[in-house]
């Protein structure tokens, strides 16, 4: 070939090549374009992602199933929706379900059922381990409750027999301190007995909107457990005096105690189970929780007096190194006033006293600082002596 014709062919070979790379650049470009663009949808899902994430859902309860969709009830207003709920959640969902809505109410997701929510309020033992003799002063009540709750545990039968009902409900009432829920948990312990405990100022403040539910659970769970003691401290708090305010959180207790009573009232076919409600605001209480058939048996447990002081003081230093000089009779002429919890700190802050002398043994000196203490925190009522 010519060199002419050469040079020629080259040049046009020159030409392709740059056309084949204007044509890749162009490719490159449009390919640089497109990640960007990606990127950019991906910064952007990932910033949603956040903030479906991080954002707040309410909790509600599905109410009910429908053909097009859920009604669920979101706690706390009680405002009920319909609402839409996708397919893999549907697929899954009961009604009576909690679940997770967002602000638009659309279901996200389902929460584990009551469980949670009652080892929260409940606490459940299934053998406590306080007996009677535990107790210091307390002998009629220990008497009375024994009577009313624990006969008709053990001895039902004889109760059909002779035709009555036994007492649902054993109301105890008196300052804080001084035994009422060592009552309860004895009681259960002796009949050998679930013990269930739920306090009636969390079910208010923790479980607004649930209130109602979480007594409901409360009698299924005891069912589930009989013989049972349901022991329902602070029970003023579900359970006072009608108030002339209408604001929600005064209805919500209002459900919560006609959930209570209707409790009650169905249950004569309930069988082994005892309800034991305790309070220190006995003049708080609404008079209908105290009708026949309800806590209809009222037992006062006061502070202890003389005799019972000593013997709650021997019982909370059984274990304890006592000194002979340690005169517990007059340790209980001393302590006038003074609650079975307080006398049980009285005892723990002496032997503290003792440990900071570094002495394995308490003395009489240990109490009487321990008594002068107490005395000075007198000015700060509640606070347990021992972490004054
Ligand atoms: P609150 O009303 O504050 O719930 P409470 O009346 O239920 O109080 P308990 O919880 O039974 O009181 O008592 C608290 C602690 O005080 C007990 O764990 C126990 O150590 C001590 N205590 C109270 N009363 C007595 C008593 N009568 N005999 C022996 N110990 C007692």
């Amino acid at each position: 070939m010519a060199p002419d014709e050469r040079l020629e062919a080259l040049r046009e070979h020159l030409v392709d090549v740059l056309n084949v790379n204007e044509q890749l650049q162009e490719q490159l470009d449009s390919a640089h374009q497109r990640r960007e663009r990606l990127t950019d949808k991906v910064d952007r899902i990932e910033r949603e992602n956040e903030t479906l994430k991080s954002s707040s859902l309410y909790i509600a309860t599905a109410e009910e199933l429908l053909e097009d969709g859920v009604v669920v009830k979101q706690h706390g207003n009680n405002q009920e929706v319909l609402t839409e709920v996708s397919p893999g959640i549907r697929s899954g969902l009961e009604a009576g379900d909690r679940v997770a809505i967002n602000d638009s109410f659309a279901v996200q997701t389902i929460l584990d059922p009551e469980t949670d929510a009652r080892a929260q309020a409940m606490q459940v033992d299934a053998s406590p381990d306080v007996s009677y003799d535990d107790i210091g002063g307390l002998e009629e009540q220990i008497q009375e409750v024994r009577e009313t709750v624990e006969q008709p545990l053990i001895n039902a039968a004889q109760f059909r027999e002779v035709g009555i009902e036994p007492p649902s409900g054993v109301l105890l009432h008196g300052p804080p301190g001084t035994g009422k829920t060592m009552l309860a948990k004895a009681v259960a312990n002796e009949t050998d007995a679930t013990f269930i405990k739920m306090a009636g100022s969390e079910l208010v403040q923790k479980f607004i909107g649930e209130g109602a539910r979480l007594v409901r659970d409360l009698f299924e769970l005891a069912s589930e457990n009989e013989p049972a003691v349901i022991f329902i401290d602070e029970i003023d708090a579900i359970a006072s005096k009608r108030t002339e305010s209408k604001t929600s959180g005064d209805a919500e207790v209002q459900r919560t105690m006609m959930q209570l009573l209707s409790e009650m009232d169905g249950f004569e076919d309930r069988g082994e189970i005892r309800i034991i409600a305790a309070t220190n605001r006995f003049d708080m209480l609404d008079r209908a929780i105290l009708r026949p058939g309800r806590f209809d048996r009222l037992i006062e447990v006061p502070k202890p007096d003389w005799d019972g002081r000593e013997r709650i003081l021997d019982i909370h230093t059984t274990d304890m190194n006592l000194a002979d000089d340690v005169e517990l009779a007059t340790l209980a002429q001393d302590t006038e006033g003074f609650s079975g919890a307080e006398l049980a700190s009285l005892a723990t802050e002496a032997g503290m006293f003792a440990i900071r002398d570094e002495r394995a043994e308490v003395r009489m000196e240990d109490f009487e600082d321990a008594l002068e203490k107490v005395k000075e925190n007198e000015d700060a009522p509640g606070t347990p002596i021992a972490f004054a």
